[in-house]
Parts: structure tokens; sequence; C-alpha cells
């Protein structure tokens, strides 16, 4: 979608710094970290929310998520993880092509929750 942000940083229109890629799937860190390593998973194809997600979508999603989640943790060594997924605008949604966000936690007032 051409004026989707994500779609952007796909296709190398805007820049990301980049934890993961492969044929299907991106991940960068968030733009603005709620905690350090603060990571998006997105699928290369343009769905707006987990509505328009098929199965294969999903599971390449959440394939790869768990060897991030532990490269993350072997990088920043947090005491725990939130993965968080918000769908629509009424739930937190604020870019509208599918991300799972992976929040690594470092203990109390770490910035999240
Ligand atoms: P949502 O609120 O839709 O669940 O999360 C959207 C996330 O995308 C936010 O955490 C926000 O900081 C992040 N974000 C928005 N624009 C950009 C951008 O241009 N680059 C990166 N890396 N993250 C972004
Ligand atoms: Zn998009």
């Amino acid at each position: 979608m051409s004026d989707c942000i994500f779609c952007k940083i796909i296709n190398g229109e805007l820049p990301s710094a980049k934890v993961f890629e492969n044929d299907h799937v991106l991940a960068f860190l968030d733009i603005s970290q709620v905690t350090k390593g603060h990571t998006l998973i997105i699928p290369k194809v343009h769905k707006e929310n987990v509505f328009e997600l098929t199965p294969e979508i999903a599971k390449n999603i959440f394939e790869v998520a768990p060897m991030i989640a532990n490269a993350l943790k072997a990088e920043f060594n947090p005491i725990g993880m939130n993965l968080v997924n918000n769908n629509g605008e009424h739930a937190g949604q604020s870019v509208f092509h599918f991300h799972l966000h992976l929040i690594p936690r470092y203990g109390k007032g770490d910035g999240f929750g």
C-alpha cells in the first residue's frame, strides 16, 4: 500500500533498524522504544490487522517470534517479555499494517505496563 509507513520500510523507502528478515516477514526496532529492544514483527504483505490475516501469514509471524524473542533476550538481558498486538483504533492500533510488538521487560518502572 503506497501510503503505509511499514510498507515503505519493507521496500526501503524509509529506514529501519533491522532485527531479522526472511522472505515473509521483517522485524525492526520500534522508533519509539517503550523499553530497550522494543521490536515489531510485520508481514511483508500489507494486511491491516488480525481480521485480515490468513493462517499462513499468522504462521509466518509466530514461526519466527520465539527466535527473535530469544535473540533480544540474549542481547538485552530482560527478565521477561510482552508480546502485544493491537487491532483497530479503539484497541490502540496506530499503524494499520499488522505488527506484533515484542517488549522486553526489566522490572518495575521499566516504562511499560
Ligand atoms: P500500534 O500503536 O499500532 O500498536 O503500534 C505502532 C508502533 O509503530 C508504535 O509503537 C510506533 O512507535 C511505531 N512506529 C510508528 N512509526 C514508525 C516508524 O516510522 N518506524 C518505526 N521503526 N516504528 C514506527
Ligand atoms: Zn503496509
